[in-house]
């Protein structure tokens, strides 16, 4: 019999003090049943990142940690944001992890799902999804928004999974993919996708929030999503040179029609010279700093060391074996 996978589960825990003793409870029920159906290594972990709480975030999960094995927990030294908390648990699990599970801590999230996860990773998936069949419980605000988010991301070319947030499970090779990826602003929701990979979803039911506040207030909400179009697309640079292009085509047309008036008599003087200038210069400006938006475009794109190519399989490697030196 093949040997059982080692699980993380990841928590990205901020001020969550009125939600741990709950979700953590939950959490290792669910381990703790997989573990027992030999599903699971009994070395499975949950794995609590604390992102430099103010509250008793810290001191609940270390209690944790003195009741049972299973729980562990790192401690940020100050609030780097839900995204690098979910990059570090994922960095500190990787060597020891076969798979892991990224999870939020406030029970949004149908714990219920993890063992379908499992299940759908040990039938030969690397990437299974968790998407909400129902966002009955967000509020009209939060659905709509979220929703013209992802059209907008669709249109500007980036292949997200719709109401898919960050309750995921990766393997072994999905990680390690995931985390050759160097750039240092992990937009995560995009770049799974890019990993590639045999990938599956499984639905669950989205929950209200079992007690506290969503960490995620307006303001964090627009820079994030900021965030995903600045660190995907370089379409917004681009746009700079369509206006550009139509300023100068405006620019012909009242430049015809000014020398007509001219003509005339029918303008006070200074009026055409005026009028031209400014639509030709203004233009001629905006095509300029596309240009040089195309050449920053190339350095952001080039920064970001990106990898180029994920490989499935290798059958060079195993026939002919590793060169030496290379
Ligand atoms: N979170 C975090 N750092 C932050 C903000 C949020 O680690 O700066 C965590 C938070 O503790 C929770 C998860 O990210 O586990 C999702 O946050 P929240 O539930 O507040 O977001 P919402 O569900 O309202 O979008
Ligand atoms: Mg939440």
């Amino acid at each position: 019999m093949a040997a059982l996978q080692q699980l993380t589960i990841i928590v990205p825990c901020y001020n969550e003090q009125e939600v741990l003793p709950e979700s953590s409870k939950e959490l290792l029920a669910v381990v703790r049943q997989l573990i027992d159906a030999h599903l699971i290594a009994a070395t499975s972990r949950l794995l609590f990142v604390d992102d430099g709480s103010h509250d008793r975030t810290w001191s609940i999960i270390q209690d944790l940690e003195a009741t049972d094995p299973i729980y562990t927990g790192i401690k940020f030294s100050r609030n780097c944001g839900h995204q690098n908390a979910l990059m570090a648990g994922m960095t500190i699990a990787y060597p020891v992890s076969d798979m892991i599970i990224t999870i939020d801590a406030d029970l949004q999230d149908d714990v219920q799902a993890i063992p379908k996860m499992v299940q759908q990773h040990l039938a030969g998936f690397d990437v299974v999804y968790g998407v909400r069949s129902s966002r009955d419980t967000d509020t009209f605000f939060k659905r709509d928004t979220a929703l013209a988010f992802y059209n907008l991301m669709r249109h500007l070319g980036v292949d997200m999974v719709p109401n898919h947030a960050d309750y995921r499970l990766l393997s072994k090779r999905a990680l390690g993919a995931l985390l050759s990826f160097r750039e240092r602003n992990m937009f995560l929701r995009g770049i799974v996708p890019l990993v590639g990979y045999p990938a599956t979803k499984v639905y669950y039911a989205r929950k209200p929030r079992y007690a506290g506040t969503s960490k995620y207030p307006l303001k964090k909400m627009l820079a994030f999503a900021l965030d995903g179009i600045t660190s995907f697309s370089i379409i917004p640079i681009r746009m700079i040179l369509n206006l550009g292009i139509l300023s100068v085509v405006g620019a012909i047309i009242v430049i015809v029609y000014s020398l007509i008036q001219n003509f005339r008599g029918n303008v006070i003087p200074g009026w055409t010279s005026l009028m031209t200038s400014i639509w030709f210069i203004s233009g001629v400006q905006l095509i300029a700093i596309s240009i040089i938006g195309e050449y920053i475009g190339k350095i952001f794109t080039e920064v970001k060391h990106r990898p180029r190519y994920i490989i499935q399989e290798d059958d060079f490697t195993s026939k002919v074996g590793q060169s030496k030196s290379l």
